[in-house]
């Protein structure tokens, strides 16, 4: 049985319990046991709202949108711009037309990677990430240096997995074209100081990406204050549907950048001798996007900011204290990412079991957490450790879930010891 009796109470109407009975999939039980799910910074449950909308999609206004004269068209058109909207607000972009619509942080940053690449990256250029990013922003730029002989550059970590500033600060010149960073770790939890990233990029001319895919879900963002050129995240993290995310982008540098895919509505005129291209943001959402998706996930934003990341924050720093205490208490349990500023993740390791075993005994007890590289293995590398267990919280977790964690880590320890 949840009891929900200490965590924070919410203002006006919303509880702890209220929240949690907005998720269906968190009343059911696994392996006989109450789900804990701890699993979170892979993927978020789904409030009632947004499966809903799924729901409705289908069964009422099915139809393809921009192209459509017809009532279904007209009215799928106007709900997935109306999510272009939420979205806009959420993050407040200055414009809608520069929040596209991608399948998630990962096409986002591939976007960027090949199209910003293609236009503003040269042989010799730089671009600088840091020893914390999860594979999909590596690799993207792995492929865009290779293509035209730029070079990759590493911001290192560290033993807390923090930033080292200093060594960033000497790693920009002029010839760095763009810092890309990842505004929270999935792996650490730790919050990066992208302000200050960002400025000291700026500073140089380099322009940055910031990979808010686990930092969304947590805490306010404001790219227009921040002033990063691009932010990218997923759709699934931010408690809406899978396939779906937003790349942020300024209208300047979008406007400046060729086309990511072609196809349809990303066009203007097409004739075999010339084709010239729809304005933003039409112009990188080629072919019939995933339309359910973008209206479901504009009906998450709307959720996240009916709960208001206040609330938010503060349910997750109660969950991190409490967290963060009861590993600490474990005996031979090793907290890897301890970063003064740190979102409620908890990566660690056992000197008993090995990740997996962890997990495969925390699932018999109901309980959801991962274990494995999280898709950053040169930062397990750093650590010099082949994986961890990784419990990731949400707002509707519990203290009471807290305590089911521990209590099944120290069963770990006594059927290992
Ligand atoms: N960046 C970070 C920090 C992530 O945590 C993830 C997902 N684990 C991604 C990028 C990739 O997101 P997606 O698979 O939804 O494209």
């Amino acid at each position: 049985m949840i009891s929900t009796k200490s965590d924070v109470a919410a203002p006006g109407a919303v509880t702890i319990e209220s929240v949690r009975s907005d998720f269906p999939i968190l009343q059911r039980e696994v392996h006989g046991k109450p789900l804990v799910y701890l699993d979170n910074a892979a993927t978020a449950q789904k409030p009632q709202s947004v499966i809903d909308v799924i729901e409705r999609y289908y069964r009422e206004e099915n139809s393809n949108i921009h192209r459509g004269v017809h009532y279904l068209s007209e009215t799928a058109t106007e709900a997935y711009e109306q999510a272009r909207y939420r979205i806009q607000e959420l993050i407040g972009a200055p414009t809608p037309e520069e929040v596209l619509f991608v399948r998630g942080t990962t096409e986002g940053i591939n976007l960027v990677a090949s199209s910003f690449g293609e236009r503003f990256v040269s042989a010799g250029d730089e671009i600088i990430i840091s020893e914390m990013e999860h594979h999909s922003n590596i690799v993207p730029w792995q492929l865009l240096c290779e293509r035209k002989g730029a070079v990759l550059k590493v911001i290192p970590i560290n033993d807390r997995g923090e930033l080292k500033l200093d060594v960033y600060e000497q790693l920009l010149s002029s010839k760095t074209k763009l810092v890309a960073v990842t505004q929270t770790s999935n792996a650490l939890g730790t919050n990066n100081p992208v302000a200050e990233i960002i400025e000291r990029a700026h500073a140089v001319g380099a322009k940055v990406l910031l990979d808010g895919a686990q930092a969304i879900p947590h805490h306010a963002v404001n790219v227009a204050e921040l002033g990063c050129d691009f932010y990218a995240f997923s759709g699934h993290k931010l408690f809406g549907p899978t396939g779906v995310g937003i790349l942020y982008g300024r209208a300047e540098l979008l406007d400046a950048m060729p086309p990511y895919h072609g196809g349809g509505d990303m066009i203007e005129r097409v004739t075999f001798e010339k084709t010239t291209y729809n304005v933003l943001p039409h112009k990188f959402e080629a072919g019939t996007p995933n339309i359910v998706g973008g209206i479901a996930l504009g009906e998450a934003a709307q959720y996240v900011q009916g709960l208001g990341y206040e609330w938010i924050a503060e349910q997750e720093r109660s969950l991190l204290v409490r967290a963060t205490e009861a590993l600490e208490g474990i005996d031979g349990l090793r907290i890897i990412g301890t970063a003064e500023d740190k979102a409620a993740v908890c990566s660690f390791v056992m000197d008993v079991a090995h990740p997996n075993d962890i997990g495969f005994i925390l699932d018999r007890e109901g309980i959801a957490i991962r274990t494995g590289h999280h898709c950053a293995q040169p930062l397990m590398d750093r650590f010099g450790v082949p994986a961890t267990a990784r419990a990731s919280f949400a707002f509707y977790n519990t203290l009471s879930e807290v305590d089911a964690l521990a209590e099944g880590l120290r069963k770990v320890t006594r059927m290992f010891a």
